[in-house]
């Protein structure tokens, strides 16, 4: 999802500046808990959160949660901003990050669990470091997920899903939860993203993992 650059979001988006970290997220490193309205609550974090349609819904269903979105992209970040303040949702907070620098932005211990939903498939085999599901990116969560932490992952295309199976498989992870037809399954869909929504309106399965740290 590229959007065209527009000037006016760099303006419109300090509306929601109270949870929508442009920069400085890094500050908040060890103590994201203090951010929010409940510091006893677990994290759960979204990455490439897009437009914000799956993190607010969550919010809404998980009060009891407190939900980190990460989104590199601000033209995207300032409409999920805008629909988790119709939400009227306080337990979630909005960071422009690169996903790749995740260790500078949470603690050991940090996050119970990640979601990661459509993320860009790279489908050139040179490109597969880019992959948000390759084992330098698994790597990096498992040093800040709790011990036995979780990932959820969802997509639409049966070569990442692949991918994804083999790098969990291949690094020790615990998989649980694989479909290749979330939609016509046992298992529960709390929540639907942008992509999911467009993809299964045109028949188009969508297949679902949860993936335990090994450590
Ligand atoms: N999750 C949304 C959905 O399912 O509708 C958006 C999917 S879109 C294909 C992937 C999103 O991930 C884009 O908004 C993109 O900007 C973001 N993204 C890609 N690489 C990222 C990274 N390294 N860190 C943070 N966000 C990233």
């Amino acid at each position: 999802m590229r959007l065209r650059r527009k000037p006016w979001i760099d303006e419109a988006v300090k509306e929601y500046e109270s949870f929508v970290h442009l920069k400085n997220g890094e500050e908040h490193k060890g103590r994201w808990r203090e951010v929010f309205p409940d510091p006893q609550a677990p994290l759960w974090v979204e990455l490439g959160t897009g437009k914000g349609n799956f993190i607010s819904q969550m919010a809404q269903l998980h009060t009891d949660v407190n939900f980190i979105g990460i989104e590199v992209q601000l033209g995207v970040l300032y409409y999920a901003g805008k629909k988790c303040a119709q939400a009227e949702v306080h337990n979630v907070h909005l960071v422009r990050f690169d996903a790749a620098r995740l260790t500078d932005l949470f603690a050991p211990g940090e996050v119970q669990r990640f979601f990661i939903n459509f993320c860009d498939p790279w489908p050139k085999k040179r490109h597969a470091k880019r992959r948000l599901t390759h084992g330098n990116f698994l790597a990096r969560y498992e040093q800040v997920l709790v011990p036995q932490g979780r990932i959820d992952f969802k997509s639409d295309n049966a070569a990442l899903f692949a991918f994804t199976l083999a790098e969990f498989k291949a690094h020790g992870w615990r998989l649980e939860e694989v479909t290749y037809d979330l939609h016509h399954s046992r298992l529960e869909n709390e929540a639907m993203t942008e992509y999911e929504a467009k993809f299964s309106a045109k028949g188009q399965p969508i297949f679902h993992c949860a993936a335990f740290c090994p450590s």
